[in-house]
């Protein structure tokens, strides 16, 4: 099999599954224990926290454990909305491609009385930084902006961002999911006051992420409960997956220069393949990506199809997000940088990471060529492009 979807989910490393095994057996009481047993995982997870605000530049008091990337989106955006209310502020402005987890947050918003400002995207997948600036109001409690986007791998220019926020002294998050342990993350040369991570993107487990939220960031808890996480967040900590998760962004962080050397050669190379096949599109800038990811469209091909076959062909790859595959709707991403329903339809995301070879790649290649022209023969669209009867939409 080649995995080429590393952006729906990583394999877990070795050092990973070693942290988690061994906190399951050895350190399994509960970290709000008085007794000494128990306060062995409470270190445990101290020494978790310090390391993740390590790798991101933050203070370890300012790390909250969640259940994923999902829920730290959830409860940085709903805080700072609360805050905002308060003062009467309704106003959030965040953009037309956020993964879901932070648009049907938005969408909730609007149903309580929110005003919410999406701006649009550029062809290329990068949002303007004067787009935000004209954009921000008096009454505006938030900006929530993604680091990189988790379908055609765009990276925002965040810092310029964060730096117009902190001058307006309004609230600014990022769901930094697809970022976290593969490109330079500093909340503070970025200027970043709520950031989101997920473990499962960077080789650690499913179900556990972190909301980085600064000192004077006004968190608010959706989960009831005990004292955990300074109040924030109740539930017993998931001290294993805490521990993997450390471990996994400890890892990535450490060896982020060289896998992304390595990462990115091997993408050019799959980009530059994938390019010859006629009638096709790279999805996003060709510089400001991320290291893994590609995104095409190919005229004339149904997604599902092409995602089926290179399964047949051993090859795990996605057409847009794992969260809109099983529906008929052509990405969200692909329609706000602007493609048409059409082309949005044929989409191929492959994101690769470390551990696949130039020979993975080239196997890639061949395939998507071979099935791209086998089902556009089986088309009668494709038919009628050829004899000229349709016009084609992209070039050839
Ligand atoms: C995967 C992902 C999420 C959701 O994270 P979970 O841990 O799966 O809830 C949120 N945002 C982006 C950009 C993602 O890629």
């Amino acid at each position: 099999m080649i995995y080429a979807d590393n952006a729906a989910t990583t394999q877990m490393s070795r050092a990973a599954i070693d942290a988690m095994v061994f906190h399951m057996e050895n350190i399994w009481g509960n970290p709000s224990s008085l007794y000494e047993f128990g306060q062995k995982a409470q270190e445990a997870i101290t020494s978790a926290r310090a390391k993740i605000a390590a790798c991101i530049n933050a203070a370890p008091a300012e790390i909250y454990f969640t259940s994923g990337g999902s829920e730290a989106d959830n409860q940085a955006i709903i805080s700072a909305a609360k805050a905002g209310a308060k003062k009467n502020k309704r106003h959030i402005i965040s953009t037309a491609f956020e993964h879901h987890a932070v648009l049907h947050t938005l969408e909730k918003l609007k149903r309580e009385g929110f005003e919410v400002e999406l701006l649009d995207v550029h062809e290329n997948g990068v949002i303007d930084v004067a787009q935000v600036e004209n954009s921000i109001r008096s009454d505006t409690c938030l900006v929530t902006i993604m680091f990189a986007n988790n379908e055609i791998g765009t990276v925002q220019p965040i810092a310029e961002i964060g730096e117009i926020c902190r001058a307006e002294k309004i609230p600014f998050h990022t769901d930094a999911v697809q970022a976290a342990g593969h490109l330079p993350l500093d909340v503070q040369k970025q200027n970043i006051d709520a950031l989101s991570i997920s473990a499962h993107k960077f080789h650690g487990p499913k179900g556990v992420g972190v909301l980085y939220a600064r000192k004077n960031f006004p968190l608010v808890n959706l989960i009831e409960g005990g004292a955990q996480e300074k109040g924030k967040r109740g539930g017993t900590e998931n001290v294993p997956a805490i521990m993997a998760m450390a471990a996994a962004l400890s890892e990535s962080c450490a060896n982020m220069t060289a896998n992304n050397k390595k990462i990115l050669r091997l993408r050019n190379k799959l980009i530059d393949g994938l390019n010859k096949i006629p009638y096709s599109i790279l999805n996003g800038d060709a510089e400001k990506r991320l290291p893994g990811n590609v995104n095409f469209c190919f005229e004339g091909i149904e997604g599902e199809s092409l995602l089926l076959l290179l399964d047949d062909r051993g090859i795990c790859a996605s057409s847009g997000s794992a969260c809109t595959s099983g529906s008929l709707d052509p990405s969200h991403v692909l329609l706000a940088i602007g493609r048409p329903h059409e082309i949005a339809h044929g989409s191929l995301r492959l994101s690769i990471d470390e551990n696949i070879s130039d020979n993975d790649v080239e196997k890639i290649i061949s395939a998507v060529s071979e099935v791209v022209e086998y089902l556009r023969n089986m088309s009668p669209l494709w038919k009628d492009k050829i004899s000229g009867k349709k016009n084609f939409v992209l070039k050839g």
